[in-house]
């Protein structure tokens, strides 16, 4: 082959460099976050950390402050600034779970597959008695006519036979193309926002609607409950009891059964045999309020113009009591760390400051998430003030653990142009379906109250709705790693996006 001529080979890295010169500064960023999260993830190995070592989560508890300690060195190792925690409830009590067991000794053996609500109260020792079905139990007065005087020394079978499920029934959902092109061609937000005084005031009577049979059931000397929850055949779905504040009552013993269990206490009563209940749950009541801490951190801005605005993003840390919280919410918690973790790793220096919030009580009602707000942006009832119009966005993480497919705009189509861009940079990652729908019930209505553009991510519902919300499930196999580390990816940029605009995310006109 001939040689090459000088002017051939100028030519020739002239082109190189031009064609260098071509790749953006986004593209850039890109292929460092993808670098970082698809090939150096710790994302699992946290998550594993978290809900294998640490487990359950409950607002209150000593098991959610272990956590909440650990997690937040995980945030001063990854190097964020200024992590500490929020004390967000002075009155929220602990419930420890020690042991428990249950079993039907008549009219023969069987192992009842059980678990306790949290705050029952302990039986202190083995008890055993007789059950009683009191199927419908909301007219009060029909049930003291019917039960007065008949339920001391009884166990109470409370509520209906579940309906059946298939096990064949699909327990695993993603979105299709057409499921998310129908999102994205919605024209407005069908689910309506209650504003939070509203919402907080609706669950407190929802959650206490128990109440009025709890005590009647204490005052006639029932030993302890059993029901059972709409949910699919086998898994046990103890989410409740709501008595979190300290001065609330403390039911009797009160497990969730497995509907076939529950079925088949139900129907042998229907027979007239009454089977015989033998069972023990060990309990521990305390007052801890250092408990109930939100996690809060930074990466802070170094930029002179915009380093007193931050776009704010957060998760909920705590869980029910029968997981270990990998779905709900303890993968989010992880993503959002490994979302920061890369994008302090490939050295970014914000230009407005990121902010971490991991929140408390969440399960409750929003508690710790609500707790910040009214302590930085002000009071529930009274205007945001104009530390809340510094925050240009908040994003929030809290559908299980699929894929994410895009974000709901929380009715906000001003910020459609925002995250159509943001989007359109990572095709191959995310449909990055952009809806104006909204989606309800987890912490970013806390901030969209106070009109900070506040917004959740559409994520594959996968098993979350089925089997694994609020249920002894919710454990890490339920979590794909693949979607997660895609996920912490998504995050990442679209945090570094956020951070780098020139304007903040419009807002909603109230
Ligand atoms: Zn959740």
């Amino acid at each position: 082959m001939k040689k090459p001529t000088k002017l051939f080979l100028m030519l020739f890295l002239g082109c190189i460099i031009h064609s260098y010169s071509q790749i953006s500064k986004e593209e850039i960023i890109i292929s460092k976050i993808r670098n970082e999260g698809f090939n150096n993830s710790e994302v699992m190995a946290r998550l594993s950390h978290l809900t294998d070592v640490y487990g359950q989560r409950l607002t209150g508890t000593r098991e959610y402050y272990a956590a909440a300690n650990w997690i937040s060195s995980e945030m001063k190792n990854i190097g964020l600034e200024n992590v500490h925690f929020e004390n967000y409830c002075s009155d929220c009590r602990g419930w420890s779970l020690k042991s428990f067991n249950m079993e039907m000794i008549s009219p023969n053996y069987m192992h009842i597959s059980a678990y306790p609500l949290a705050m029952s109260k302990s039986t202190n020792g083995i008890i055993s008695g007789e059950v009683v079905s009191l199927e419908n139990y909301q007219d009060m007065n029909l049930v003291k006519i019917e039960f007065s005087g008949k339920l001391k020394g009884k166990i109470i079978l409370l509520g209906s036979e579940p309906k059946k499920k298939s096990l064949l029934d699909t327990i695993t959902f993603k979105f299709s193309k057409r499921d998310l092109d129908k999102k994205e061609k919605q024209l407005s937000a069908e689910k309506k926002q209650t504003p939070l005084p509203e919402l907080f005031k609706k669950w407190e009577i929802e959650d206490k609607s128990d109440d009025a049979i709890l005590q009647f059931l204490e005052a006639e000397g029932a030993l302890a409950i059993m029901t059972t929850r709409p949910m699919y055949l086998g898994v046990l779905h103890p989410d409740g009891t709501y008595y979190y504040r300290n001065d609330d009552i403390k039911p009797l013993p009160y497990f969730t059964i497995m509907p076939e269990h529950f079925g088949r206490l139900f129907r042998l009563l229907k027979l007239n045999i009454t089977p015989t209940i033998r069972l023990n749950l060990d309990t521990e009541f305390y007052l801890e309020p250092e408990n109930n801490v939100n996690i809060i951190g930074e990466i802070p801005s170094n930029d002179a113009q915009l380093k007193s605005e931050s776009i704010l993003i957060g998760a909920h840390f705590d869980s029910w009591h029968s997981g270990t919280g990998a779905t709900d919410n303890g993968v989010n918690c992880t993503v959002l760390v490994e979302a920061l973790r890369i994008l302090k790793t490939i050295g970014y220096s914000p230009k407005r400051t990121i902010k971490i919030g991991l929140w408390g009580g969440e399960e409750q009602a929003f508690l710790g998430s609500a707790a910040y707000a009214s302590q930085h942006f002000g009071k529930l009832d009274e205007k945001p003030n104009a530390e809340s119009t510094k925050v240009s966005a908040y994003l929030n993480l809290d559908n299980g653990a699929g894929a994410i497919r895009g974000i709901y705009l929380q009715n906000n189509e001003f910020a459609r142009p925002v995250f159509d861009n943001i989007f359109s940079f990572i095709p191959n990652i995310t449909d990055g379906a952009v809806t104006i729908e909204n989606t309800l019930s987890t912490d970013h209505e806390t901030f969209d109250y106070y009109n900070i553009p506040a917004f959740q991510f559409i994520q594959d519902v996968m098993e979350y709705r089925t089997v694994t919300h609020h249920t002894i499930l919710d454990v890490l196999e339920y979590v794909n790693e693949n979607d997660i580390k895609k996920n912490a990816v998504i995050l990442a940029w679209t945090i570094y996006s956020l951070s780098e605009m020139k304007e903040k995310v419009p807002r909603k006109q109230k």
